[in-house]
């Protein structure tokens, strides 16, 4: 999400006739975008402003530091009258506002605003994604949250749920098709809440996949509390949608959902796997997994693990519970499971996962994945990497491919992250699916 937001931002920037720059050392202005989630995901962001204050100090202050999003909602008086270390704070629902912003810091003052919205989607600003690969991009639809579980931040940092026109979404879309974009992510914190004037998600994609056949659609994050089956028929039907669904559970304790807010069952969240599965054959499945919650016991730790055996996820996002202010976790409940069991019950949980992710990747042994080449592998120019329709990472043998092709692969080998491969041809996304993807 912030990636995208600081596109957003790349854009605000560029319309007031500044350009991007490729080390902090060139800038006079840099701009950190923050996350709010977990404790540790705020120190970082620490740390990189501490060394943006020693660069500021080598250019006797020549330069314009900026804080963006959630930590600047959040933390907007400490970082202004307490530390000192930035010139400017700037709310994830103020971006538009930053060319005034920076006068104000010109004039020698320091500029905030940090007001939410309840309307504002950027709609209108096309992002400028210098960032990127050039294949892969992402489209914000929705922005803010209003399911207010009871560990996340997110509601006090974001602020309400909005979503964006359907044409907006849309015309996005084409820019990037014409563009020569292969692939795009639909983003918000439950993209199954979006709702324009009645028009919802399924109806959303099923319109951005007739888009462009030659274009794979994926989409993140999605709540189980609303997964209709209108949504799973239009990723059944249309073969650009990708078979991948990220849909975390969080707990796999009744009690500890009531207490979390996920306002679903441990059951009623398995059912919704199962029809997943029905529905979306070889469906690839991804979880949010949250250690040492609130009161959490060891029996209640335990179901969690059951879940995970029985689901048994492609990938999982692994977290210990990290205490936000504000939030009702925080006003209510203790958070009293010590860091040491934290930490313990987290290494089960990356454990078995690492185990099932070894097991499910070797039966790809064998298989035919289409892949898109995203680019060159990370270890090696002779290499490239892209990802299977289910969103796993195939490193292949350049030969004479390159990035944004789609090239039939055959997986030869497999670790828990990643699969290597050996190319078989180049084909279209629409040839492809008159032929079974699987050996
Ligand atoms: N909107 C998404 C989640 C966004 S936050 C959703 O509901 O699925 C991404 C993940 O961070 C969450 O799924 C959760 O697993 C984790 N997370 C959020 N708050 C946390 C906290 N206080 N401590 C630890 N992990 C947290
Ligand atoms: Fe946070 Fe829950 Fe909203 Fe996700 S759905 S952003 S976890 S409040």
């Amino acid at each position: 999400m912030n990636f995208a937001d600081s596109e957003i931002v790349n854009s605000v920037m560029v319309e007031r006739g500044m350009a991007p720059t490729d080390t902090p050392d060139d800038a006079s202005v840099i701009f950190i975008n923050t996350c709010s989630i977990r404790e540790n995901a705020e120190q970082k962001v620490w740390n990189r402003l501490n060394y943006f204050r020693s660069l500021k100090k080598k250019r006797q202050g020549d330069m314009v530091v900026g804080v963006l999003g959630c930590m600047a909602e959040r933390l907007r008086e400490r970082f202004l009258e307490k530390e000192k270390l930035v010139d400017m704070v700037v709310g994830p629902d103020a971006y538009r506002d930053i060319p005034k912003l920076l006068s104000e810091v010109e004039d020698g003052r320091k500029a905030v605003n940090v007001i939410l919205s309840q309307e504002e989607t950027y709609a209108d600003i096309t992002p400028i994604r210098t960032t990127g690969n050039g294949v892969t991009a992402f489209i914000s639809v929705m922005r803010g949250c209003d399911n207010m579980c009871s560990f996340c931040v997110v509601p006090y940092t974001r602020g309400r749920e909005r979503s964006r026109p359907v044409e907006s979404v849309l015309d996005e879309f084409k820019l990037l098709s014409d563009q020569g974009y292969k692939e795009v992510t639909l983003l918000g914190q439950n993209v199954n809440s979006y709702n324009h004037e009645g028009r919802n998600f399924a109806e959303l994609m099923y319109r951005c996949s007739r888009i462009n056949p030659e274009m794979r659609i994926r989409f993140s994050t999605s709540h189980p509390k609303d997964f209709p089956d209108e949504f799973l028929h239009v990723m059944r039907e249309q073969h650009n949608v990708c078979n991948y669904i990220h849909i975390p559970v969080q707990s796999g304790n009744n009690e500890i959902l009531e207490r979390m807010r996920r306002t679903y069952t441990r059951e009623e969240y398995l059912a919704l796997i199962d029809r997943m599965r029905e529905m979306i054959p070889g469906v690839s499945l991804s979880t949010d997994i949250i250690a040492g919650f609130c009161g959490e016991t060891e029996e209640q730790h335990r179901d969690t693990l059951d879940v995970m055996r029985r689901v048994r996820y492609d990938l999982a996002y692994m977290f210990a519970y990290s205490e936000r202010e504000r939030t009702l976790a925080h006003r209510k409940f203790e958070d009293d499971v010590p860091e040491k069991v934290k930490k313990r019950r987290l290494a089960e949980i990356i454990q078995l996962q690492q185990d099932v992710a070894t097991d499910l990747n070797r039966q790809e042994i064998g298989r035919r994945h289409i892949v898109l080449v995203e680019g060159n592998s990370k270890r090696s120019d002779e290499q490239l990497s892209g990802r299977t329709d289910t969103n796993k990472m195939v490193i292949f043998d350049k030969e004479t491919y390159q990035r944004g092709d789609y090239v039939e692969v055959e997986i030869t080998d497999a670790s828990p992250a990643t699969l290597k491969g050996t190319a078989l041809r180049k084909v279209t996304l629409s040839d492809s699916i008159a032929e079974p993807v699987t050996a």
